[in-house]
């Protein structure tokens, strides 16, 4: 049994490695001149591959795509893969959140264990073989075509990656490829991706991370959806965790041809009574100073001035001369400073790729082509597309291994 896997990301060297180990004969072709090079990126550097939540918790991670990997995430479960890494030498270690990193924190410990891995099981990685397109005569694969060459194959397991982050190889080939043999591709869209704003005062905050803050979205002022953590200021609107997180609905809201609306709380833990009373607190320590001279205590430096102005109250007011209602107006714009959402940064800088070959065209429990014989996918090459945390790392490896797992086998 001959398999050809295009792309060594993940999902393809899981995918390669597996199959190698069913007894197949695999080759595996990598565009660039080394394996995982999105992988050596993920997590900051760090490679949050997993989370450690119960697997059945994946699920409503993926939203609609979830049901889809329902299969893959119980026949290769997060457990699985810090099990795998574990025995390649990399051992792993859970943080906030439940999110799962190399004990080393090196996102390049997960690429030479799985290098490691793909020698051990006898892998022919051809490096610099850029897949044109995939061969099928009556209904199923033959071969793999490379500029000057065709690879024969009777099983491919295309795991091209999205169109995200294109300088580590991921500039969709794997869409066309599947289009051309006749799937249909959802249209690829950002998903994880920071987002512009309206609000041009963003560009003075640039830089500044929050941690600890809540940020409601809102459409047409109903609420949409809020998340907990970390986000980021910068030079054209807003990024981070909890923005990253949020993008996935904000996407679709400004599809609509609607613009969200972000609602940051700064101060989440205080109830308003709370908040209420730390303000008054603070105004008494600086009563005789101006309004702008006496936010220091409550805010980071590069936000009084936006709070100030969302405020509506004179900077130059002496601190004693501002009313309760101003007051009162004050704590309204601390825990909820609001940004227009315009839109989202370009696909090349998302994290994740949404779209990609319809799940409808594939079948779960096997990941082969409902269409082309011999075909079978993995990672994000699938329309699915996860929420931060290691969901989307997870997915790769999971839907790798099944794919590979059943390319080997013979019909
Ligand atoms: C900055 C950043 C940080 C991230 N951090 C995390 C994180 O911490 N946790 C998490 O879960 N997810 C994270 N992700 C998402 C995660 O990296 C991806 O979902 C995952 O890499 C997808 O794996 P894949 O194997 O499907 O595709 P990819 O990793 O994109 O790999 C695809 C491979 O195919 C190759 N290729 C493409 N076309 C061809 C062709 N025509 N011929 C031959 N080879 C080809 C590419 O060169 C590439 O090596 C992050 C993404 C980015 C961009």
């Amino acid at each position: 049994m001959r398999v050809v896997v295009i792309g060594g990301g993940p999902a393809g060297m899981m995918a390669a490695g597996q199959a190698a180990k069913e007894g197949a004969d695999v080759v595996l072709l990598e565009r660039n001149s080394r394996l995982g090079k999105k992988l050596a990126i993920t997590g900051k550097g760090r490679g949050n591959l997993t989370n450690s939540a119960d697997i059945a918790d994946f699920i409503p991670q993926f939203g609609d795509s979830g049901a889809f990997l329902y299969g893959p995430l119980h026949r290769f479960s997060n457990d699985d893969l810090r099990c795998f890494f574990h025995n390649l030498g990399v051992p792993t270690i859970v943080e906030r959140g439940g999110r799962v990193f190399p004990r080393s924190e090196k996102a390049l410990d997960l690429v030479s264990g799985l290098e490691r891995y793909l020698r051990e099981a006898g892998v022919n990685v051809i490096f610099e073989q850029r897949a044109a397109s995939i061969v099928a005569e009556n209904g199923r694969v033959s071969g793999v075509t490379v500029v000057g060459r065709t690879y024969p194959a009777q099983k491919v397991v295309l795991a091209t990656g999205g169109a995200s982050y294109p300088a580590t190889g991921s500039t969709g080939d794997g869409f066309k490829m599947a289009a051309v043999l006749g799937h249909t591709i959802v249209p690829a869209r950002p998903a994880l991706v920071p987002l512009e704003t309206e609000e041009s005062w963003v560009r003075s905050a640039t830089g500044l991370a929050l941690r600890n803050v809540n940020v409601a979205l809102t459409v047409d002022g109903r609420h949409a959806a809020a998340e907990f953590g970390e986000m980021l200021f910068t030079h054209y609107g807003v990024s981070g965790p909890v923005i990253l997180t949020l993008s996935k609905i904000a996407v679709d809201i400004l599809a609509a041809g609607k613009r969200p609306c972000l609602h940051i709380n700064l101060k989440p833990a205080l109830s308003s009574e709370q908040l209420a009373a730390r303000i008054l607190r603070d105004f008494d320590k600086y009563s005789r100073k101006q309004f702008k001279n006496g936010l220091a205590d409550l805010l980071p430096a590069k936000l009084i001035e936006p709070v100030i102005d969302n405020s509506g109250i004179d900077a130059e007011l002496a601190v004693h001369q501002i009313s309760r209602e101003q007051r009162q107006r004050l704590a309204e714009v601390i825990s909820g400073l609001t940004l227009t959402v315009k839109g989202t940064r370009p696909i090349s800088e998302a994290i994740v790729t949404a779209g990609g070959v319809s799940t409808k065209e594939i079948d779960p429990k096997t990941l082969a082509s409902k269409l082309v014989e011999g075909l079978y996918f993995a990672g994000e090459v699938i329309d699915v597309a996860g929420n931060t945390g290691g969901y989307n790392l997870q997915a790769a490896f999971s839907t790798g291994y099944l794919a590979g797992l059943c390319a080997a086998r013979q019909e």
